[in-house]
């Protein structure tokens, strides 16, 4: 059995979800980031695999009800996104105290059940 408390998981998205919310040109989208998935517009989007993220995290979203394992899933997606955004500088430092570098071992602490 796993230490993981679906409360701390769910208190992790917070950070990405601003974080990916302001990294994206949500003046250029016509639907306000309600990605539309039988829209070609949204299909073809190079913002799309952030605004499906967006999608499926929301605040309005019922995080509750999803699985440990969901939520797991879910954050290492927005583990990916923060990840590349950083410079190498970040990554080779390893005490960085940005909010990013925070974030991140914030969730491999979650993560690991400690
Ligand atoms: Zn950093």
């Amino acid at each position: 059995m796993s230490n993981i408390k679906k409360a701390d998981l769910i208190q992790l998205f917070d950070f990405p979800r601003t974080r990916i919310l302001k990294s994206m040109e949500v003046t250029h989208c016509p639907h306000a980031v309600f990605f539309n998935s039988s829209d070609e517009q949204c299909v073809t989007c190079h913002q799309g695999e952030e605004c499906v993220w967006i999608n499926h995290n929301d605040e309005m979203v019922a995080m509750e009800e999803k699985s440990i394992e969901d939520l797991k899933q879910q954050i290492l997606v927005a583990v990916d996104f923060v990840d590349s955004s950083l410079s190498p500088h970040h990554l080779s430092r390893r005490n960085c105290q940005c909010e990013n570098c925070v974030w991140l071992r914030k969730v491999q602490l979650t993560l690991k059940g400690e």
